[in-house]
C-alpha cells in the first residue's frame, strides 16, 4: 500500500501528454473504495485482472467530479517504464500531412509512440518566432531498444521532406516540452482567453478546421490559437476575441459547441465541466442520457450534499 493522493485525478479522469499510449487514468484503475453521501462505505477494491462477478460499478466514480461519492482508496495497475526516449520537434506545412504522419507512426510503432502533439500556425509563430504558415509537431518515441528507431525515423522524416528542428534523447530536462508548457502561458500573455477543450474523431479534424477557417475569415473579431493532443483527438481551440463583448463570446461558444457535436466530438475533453460548464450536459447530451444521470445522482446523493452544481445545476 502506498500513500498518494489521486482522488482528484481519478474523479476528473485525468489524461495528459501521453494519453495516446496510456489512455486516461481509468485505464489504470482496478477498483475503488468510495464513501457515499449517507456515509456508506463501498469497497470495490480489486486485484484481479479477470473479474466479471457483477458490473464494474466503481467506473461510475471515474470522471464524475466527486458528485456521486468520495474516493478514499484505489487499486492501480502499474506497468514498467520504458528505458529509452526520443523527443522530436518537427516542422510541417499542413494538418492533413500531420494526420497521415500520425497514422503511419501509430501503425508502425504502436505503443512505442507515446506522444503526438500538434501546434497550429499562430501559436507556432509566437513560440518559435517563425513563418506564420508552419505547424509544429512534438513526437515522442519510447522503447527498450537502445537505438530507439532513430536511424529509420531520420530516413523516414527526410523522405517526407519534414524538417526535424530538434531531437532530444533521454533528456530529463527537455527544452521541447518546456516550450509546450510556455505555449499554455502564452495564451494569457497574448490575450487568447476564450478557451474550448474539445475532442474530435481523427477523421473529422479537417472538416472541423475548414469550417473554423471560414468562420474566422468572415468574423474578424475571432483569432484562433489552436494546439492539442492530435494523437488522442483532444484539441484546445482557443481564441482572442476583439472586441471582447458578452455577445461575441456567446456567439463563438455556440458556434464551437454546435460544430463539435455535429462532428461527433466532445465539448469537454480533459478539463471536465466543474461549475463553469455545468450547463453543457443539459444542452448537448441526448435528453434520455441527461435524465438518467440526474436520476442516478438523486439515488446516490438525494440531498445534493456532494459537489453542488458541479456537472449540472442542482
Ligand atoms: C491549468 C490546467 C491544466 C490542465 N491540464 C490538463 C491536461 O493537460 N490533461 C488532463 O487530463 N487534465 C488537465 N487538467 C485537469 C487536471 O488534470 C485535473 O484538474 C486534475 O486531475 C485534478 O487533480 P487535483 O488533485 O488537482 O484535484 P482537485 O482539483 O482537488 O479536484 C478535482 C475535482 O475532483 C473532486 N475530488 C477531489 N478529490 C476527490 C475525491 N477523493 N473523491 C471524489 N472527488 C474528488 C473535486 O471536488 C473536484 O471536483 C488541467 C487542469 C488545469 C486547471
Amino acid at each position: 500500500m502506498i500513500n498518494v493522493q489521486l482522488g482528484g485525478n481519478i474523479s476528473t479522469n485525468v489524461g495528459g501528454l501521453q494519453t495516446l499510449r496510456y489512455g486516461n487514468i481509468e485505464d489504470h484503475v482496478n477498483g475503488l473504495e468510495v464513501v457515499l453521501s449517507d456515509g456508506t462505505i463501498l469497497n470495490f477494491l480489486n486485484k484481479l485482472k479477470k473479474d466479471n462477478f457483477g458490473p464494474k460499478l466503481w467506473k461510475l466514480f471515474c470522471g464524475s467530479e466527486g458528485v456521486f461519492g468520495i474516493i478514499t482508496r484505489a487499486s492501480l495497475k502499474l506497468i514498467p517504464k520504458k528505458d529509452y526516449k526520443s523527443t522530436y520537434l518537427i516542422q510541417i506545412n499542413s494538418l492533413n500531412k500531420s494526420i497521415r504522419l500520425l497514422k503511419y507512426l501509430r501503425n508502425k510503432y504502436f505503443d512505442n509512440l507515446t506522444s503526438f502533439e500538434i501546434i497550429f500556425p499562430i501559436p507556432s509563430s509566437l513560440l518559435f518566432n517563425e513563418n506564420k504558415n508552419n505547424y509544429n509537431l512534438i513526437i515522442e518515441i519510447q522503447s527498450n531498444d537502445n537505438k530507439n528507431y532513430k536511424n529509420e525515423l531520420k530516413k523516414y522524416f527526410s523522405s517526407m521532406n519534414l524538417v526535424i528542428n530538434k531531437r532530444e534523447d533521454n533528456k530529463a530536462k527537455s527544452w521541447i516540452w518546456k516550450k509546450r508548457e510556455i505555449l499554455v502561458y502564452n495564451q494569457i500573455k497574448y490575450n487568447f482567453t476564450e478557451k474550448f477543450d474539445i475532442s474530435l474523431p481523427l477523421d473529422k479534424w479537417s472538416t472541423f478546421i475548414n469550417k473554423i477557417n471560414t468562420f474566422t475569415k468572415n468574423n474578424k473579431e475571432f483569432t484562433p490559437y489552436f494546439f492539442g493532443h492530435l494523437g488522442d483527438g483532444n484539441l484546445h481551440c482557443n481564441f482572442k476575441v476583439n472586441p471582447f463583448t458578452k455577445k461575441n463570446c456567446s456567439n463563438l461558444s455556440k458556434f464551437i459547441y454546435e460544430l463539435t457535436i455535429k462532428n461527433q466530438g466532445s465539448v469537454a475533453a480533459e478539463h471536465g465541466l466543474g461549475l463553469k460548464k455545468n450547463n453543457l450536459l443539459k444542452k448537448y447530451k441526448p435528453n434520455k442520457n441527461y435524465i438518467f444521470l440526474k436520476k442516478l445522482k438523486k439515488h446516490l446523493d438525494p440531498d445534493f450534499k456532494l459537489g453542488k452544481n458541479k456537472l449540472f445545476k442542482a
